[in-house]
């Protein structure tokens, strides 16, 4: 009888660590990344600028998932590019998710400091090392903080067309994606249950209404999305880019050639792609127990561009993180791919023209495609071959790429990951 009783117990006991392990979790948390005083901000390849002031916070924002041994985070920076040498210094401080389950993406604002350690001809750089290095502390304890928020969730995801005067292809007006994918994680317990945890929007558009050339630190029009999305519905909002390079970017024109670059523009887009978000989102009926799956893989690129060899072998961020700059006609960086219930995430480790952003979207096991640009590392612009060094109208895109090949390597390795992996669910 006693014995019966403790097989009883060990079953319970059993059913009960499964249910736990496989239950589906969300947690959230951000840190301000605002620099104490004024850094030069890049725009891009090129010394950075010194700026006069600040217009709202800059901050890092991290979403973690987990179900059953599957544990992933998933990282927004407000800068114009993370590098990998950056990223993986977080990746060492963080507890509990393999690095390559961490997946670190920049906003691609323009008026925030230089990560990459830019230097002129004369090896001058604006990059400050010290604030690199609290930004890094910052990221892993916002993922850290995550973690230890992880709570019961469901989920809501969607891909829609988000609709208004927020982007169009400064290039070619009308050749740009106008989807936008939302996730949206909802506690299923405790005293938030009903509310969102977090609410992540996936757009393809360039955040430089302010640019560089206003000298102000800014998170761009994010940090007025951010601030929309959580007064709204609360919990932590996340912005990841997608495939913006060549030339998508934010649609603040005005009549006779004019450009609104103020930081009521910022308000304006960014407000108006929170609430795109929210329309999307909030009619999509939240998914239990969701899937969630996770995979990686390293891709090498040849780096055909010698101003871009001088940029990394120069740079003092990647001395400071120890990385030895090698013979870099090669460089190595990971993408990643998701299932989150319905939706399938891929990563491009820089900013895919759009062209290459609907292929790939084309062939993902999904109805629901999302692509995080800018995200794991941040190599410039992305061409297809038959693009690059072609119209006059690319001359700058393909002068800052790593080459001729880049796309198409991207392409086929995004493909076979996509292929090895399992689908979306219906
Ligand atoms: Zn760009």
């Amino acid at each position: 009888m006693k014995t019966k009783l403790v097989v009883l117990i060990f079953f319970l006991f059993a059913a009960f660590t499964f249910t736990q392990a496989q239950t589906f979790k969300a947690g959230a948390a951000v840190r301000d990344i605002t620099p104490d005083h004024l850094i030069p901000i890049s725009g891009g390849m090129g010394t950075p600028d010194m700026p006069t002031g600040y217009q709202g916070k800059l901050t890092t924002r991290a979403l973690v998932l987990e179900k059953g041994n599957t544990k992933i985070a998933i990282v927004g920076v407000d800068n114009i590019g993370w590098p990998a040498y950056l990223g993986d210094l977080s990746r060492k401080k963080i507890k509990g998710i393999p690095p390559e389950n961490i997946l670190i993406g920049a906003t691609h604002t323009h008026s925030a400091p230089d990560a990459y350690g830019f230097t002129d001809e004369k090896g001058n750089t604006g990059a400050d090392l010290d604030y690199l290095k609290w930004c890094v502390n910052q990221i892993a304890d916002a993922v850290n903080e995550a973690v230890a928020n992880l709570q019961s969730a469901s989920i809501k995801t969607m891909v829609g067309e988000a609709k208004g005067k927020i982007a169009y292809n400064y290039y070619a007006p009308k050749l740009y994606d106008h989807r936008m994918g939302v996730i949206q994680a909802i506690a299923t317990t405790g005293k938030d249950k009903g509310k969102p945890i977090v609410t992540l929007v996936n757009y393809a558009t360039h955040p430089e209404i302010l640019g560089p050339d206003r000298g102000l630190i800014s998170p761009d029009l994010c940090g007025p999305l951010y601030d929309r999305i959580e007064s709204k519905v609360g919990g932590v909002a996340i912005f990841m880019n997608s495939a913006q390079g060549g030339m998508v970017t934010a649609d603040n024109r005005r009549p006779n050639d004019k450009e609104a670059n103020d930081w009521n523009e910022c308000i304006r887009i960014g407000n108006l792609m929170a609430d795109e978000a929210l329309r999307i989102i909030t009619p999509v009926t939240a998914e239990d127990n969701p899937m969630l799956y996770c995979t990686s893989k390293t891709i090498t690129f040849p780096v055909d561009n010698q101003a871009m060899r001088f940029v990394f072998r120069n740079s003092p961020v990647a001395a400071m993180a120890g990385k030895t700059p090698g013979d870099l006609s090669t460089i190595s960086t990971r993408i990643n791919l998701l299932d989150i219930g319905k939706a399938q995430v891929l990563t491009i480790p820089g900013e895919a023209l759009p062209n290459i952003g609907f292929y790939v979207k084309r062939h993902m096991k999904t109805k629901q495609p999302f692509l995080f640009g800018l995200t794991n590392d941040a190599f410039g612009y992305m061409l297809t071959k038959e693009d690059f060094n072609s119209f006059e109208r690319y001359d700058y895109v393909s002068r800052t790429s790593l080459g001729e090949m880049t796309g198409e390597i991207y392409e086929k390795n995004a493909l076979e990951l996509i292929k090895d992996s399992p689908a979306a669910e219906k």
